[in-house]
């Protein structure tokens, strides 16, 4: 029998990583190492402070070395190179994160130019980026997609010859989610849709493993699914909702109600692939500072 609307669960997930991370960390601790994490966060957006307190927290709790350096919006381009450039040399810093957005007057891509790729444990500097496609496996792969393949392997989803549907071509999620999957060992036939495809539906509807990352409220729904896919929920959508104190609840990309039937495996919104993101940071921070130090 097709097994159907089984739940993968970030939450236990996300717990075997952090798990694993502890085992790595005591290990390195043995060698008289601390691996240490540096966010930096520019600006006061209050979604950034939520994320960067969760990150320094995680690495606390795992026995890593978790700082972060906060500057004002008004922090000039060249000052936050010179806090780049100071973390860059500084032995006790594996891993650095200069969390986005940045404010309008930044640019952006310099300032990730300027992270030394060794210590880029957010995957998008380019040497990085470079390295996931080339297949090199001492560079660093973005958190999010890390993530999505870490659950897809821990849950025994077959990926070699699978056909993989990525919606979404973000530097951050689809670009490099299809560059870990079509890599010898995953092995899947991937395509990327993105807001020009024309007839979505129609490739979303033979994906063996549907992802979505396209941040469109419950855009996929059940009529765009093959029976028995494997649907991954990257999706974060804020969406109004009267019956909460808040006035909103977060919904992932897919109409979760109206997919879940059809699809074999799915992960939730909240509770899926969201959990998984902080935890690959773990995992990236403790492996940069086992690779630096060898
Ligand atoms: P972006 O906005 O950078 O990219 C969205 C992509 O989806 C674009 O490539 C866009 O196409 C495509 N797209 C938008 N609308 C459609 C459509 N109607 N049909 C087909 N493709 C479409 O978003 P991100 O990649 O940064 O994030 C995507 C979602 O994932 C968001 O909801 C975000 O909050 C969430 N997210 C969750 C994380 C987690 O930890 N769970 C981490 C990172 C992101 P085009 O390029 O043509 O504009």
């Amino acid at each position: 029998m097709v097994e159907r609307g089984a739940l993968i669960d970030g939450a236990v997930l996300a717990a075997k990583v952090t798990a694993e991370v502890g085992n790595d960390v005591r290990a390195l601790a043995a060698r008289g190492m601390t691996p240490g994490l540096t966010v930096v966060l520019v600006g006061d957006d209050p979604a950034s402070a939520v994320y960067v307190g969760s990150k320094e927290r995680t690495c606390i709790e795992l026995g890593m070395r978790g700082e972060t350096i906060r500057r004002p919006a008004s922090i000039t381009q060249s000052e936050l190179l010179d806090i780049v450039d100071r973390l860059n040399t500084d032995p006790a810093v594996h891993g650095i994160l200069v969390q986005m957005p940045l404010p309008k007057h930044i640019d952006a891509e310099a300032v990730v130019r300027r992270i030394r790729p060794d210590k880029d444990v957010d995957g998008f500097h380019p040497v990085n980026v470079g390295k996931l496609w080339i297949g090199d496996t001492d560079g660093f792969a973005p958190c999010t997609p890390a993530g999505v393949l870490y659950m897809l392997r821990a849950s025994h989803v077959r990926t070699s010859g699978a056909e993989c549907v990525i919606v979404g071509r973000s530097n951050i999620v689809g670009k490099p989610m299809a560059g870990l999957m079509v890599q010898p060992g995953v092995d899947a036939t991937v395509t990327i849709c993105h807001s020009r495809t024309r007839d979505l539906a129609a490739h979303t509807s033979r994906a063996d493993i549907l992802i979505v990352a396209a941040g469109r409220a419950r855009m996929i729904t059940a009529d765009m699914v093959k029976p028995g896919a494997v649907v991954i929920d990257v999706g974060m959508n804020r969406i109004p909702d009267a019956t909460k104190k808040s006035g909103s609840r977060l919904v992932g990309d897919v109409d979760f109600d109206s997919v879940r039937p059809i699809a074999s495996r799915i992960t939730p919104v909240p509770g899926g692939v969201g959990r998984m993101t902080i935890a690959m940071l773990m995992a990236n921070t403790a492996r940069a500072a086992a690779q630096l130090g060898a």
